[in-house]
């Protein structure tokens, strides 16, 4: 079983759901990648991050194949380029990525990252979609706690649903400031490369030591720490299936007290303001 997580409106969404930057860059590839997607569709992992960002379009086609014939089963979160974040841009990035997705919906739409437009452009134009029925929920990526506050003050900004960050213990400057703000608003954050990417986080002795006590691998135990708080929406993106079985199994992973301090030991959390960190 996924735990679920509150949007700021009530609804629950899957905690754990699958990433797929890099998804879509090949044809070759493009079948196993969606047969990835539909092996974590069937256990549980029904929230799918993509981008019209990602392989150009081509991870959005990847997931219209993916959820083809089950479409109802699936969350869909996909990201607007800031460059498209103009009141006439949004609303054509938007059809372009729906035709992709081969869907009249997507679940939650996001500003990938701060560009140029006025967020109070960008922000209408996100409730026109909503309005029209096009998208369900809308936020925000890469954003740190003053751009929140900015987005906040606009008279379309309280309907922001989320922030989607890096997150992963080695990047946790987040809990100086930004997740506190959120939280205080009900508002779940999206962590991204929870995984450090299959990088050296990988090869941290902590999440080791931490995996050999719950039989489980190190990035069985970085998705578990991500879903800590029950308050956060973990993405972990997997082309192979193995890897994909293994991080549904993460979901239900506790970790004790014990687990948490020898991790923190290692991966410190934050005790000022932190750059804001962004892949
Ligand atoms: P992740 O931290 O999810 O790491 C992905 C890497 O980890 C892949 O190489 C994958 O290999 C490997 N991996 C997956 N599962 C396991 C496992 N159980 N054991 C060992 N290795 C594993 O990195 P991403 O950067 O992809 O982040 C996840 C998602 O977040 C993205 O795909 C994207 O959807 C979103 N994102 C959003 C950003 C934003 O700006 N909003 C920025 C970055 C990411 P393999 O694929 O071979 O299985």
């Amino acid at each position: 079983m996924i735990p679920a997580v509150r949007l700021p409106d009530g609804t629950m969404v899957p905690a754990l759901g699958q990433g797929t930057w890099y998804m879509g860059e090949a044809r070759a590839s493009e079948a196993d990648e969606a047969a990835a997607l539909r092996e974590g569709i069937e256990r549980g992992l029904t929230l799918i991050d993509t981008a019209e960002m990602y392989g150009e379009g081509g991870a959005e086609r990847v997931v219209a194949r993916a959820i083809a014939g089950q479409r109802g089963r699936v969350f869909v979160v996909s990201k607007v380029y800031p460059h498209n974040a103009s009141a006439s841009g949004v609303a054509k990035a938007c059809a372009a990525s729906l035709k992709r997705l081969g869907t009249d919906r997507i679940d939650l739409y996001l500003l990938h990252w701060r560009g140029r437009y006025p967020l109070t452009e960008t922000a209408t134009a996100f409730e026109r979609l909503r309005e029209a029925g096009h998208i369900r929920f809308w936020g925000v990526s890469n954003f740190d706690t003053d751009d929140m506050a900015e987005l906040a003050a606009l008279p379309a900004g309280g309907i922001c649903a989320t922030d989607q960050v890096l997150y992963h213990p080695d990047a946790r400057g987040i809990e100086f400031d930004l997740l506190p703000w959120c939280r205080a608003r009900g508002m779940p954050i999206m962590a991204y490369s929870p995984l450090g990417q299959g990088g050296k986080l990988l090869r941290s002795p902590a999440l080791a030591a931490v995996a050999r006590r719950h039989d489980a691998t190190p990035a069985q135990i970085a998705i578990a720490w991500s879903l800590r708080d029950g308050a956060t929406v973990s993405i972990p993106k997997a082309a192979s299936p193995e890897h994909v079985r293994q991080n549904a199994a993460a979901a239900s992973i506790r970790l004790s007290a014990e687990d948490l301090a020898e991790i923190d030991a290692v991966h410190k959390p934050p005790r000022r303001k932190q750059p804001f960190a962004m892949i």
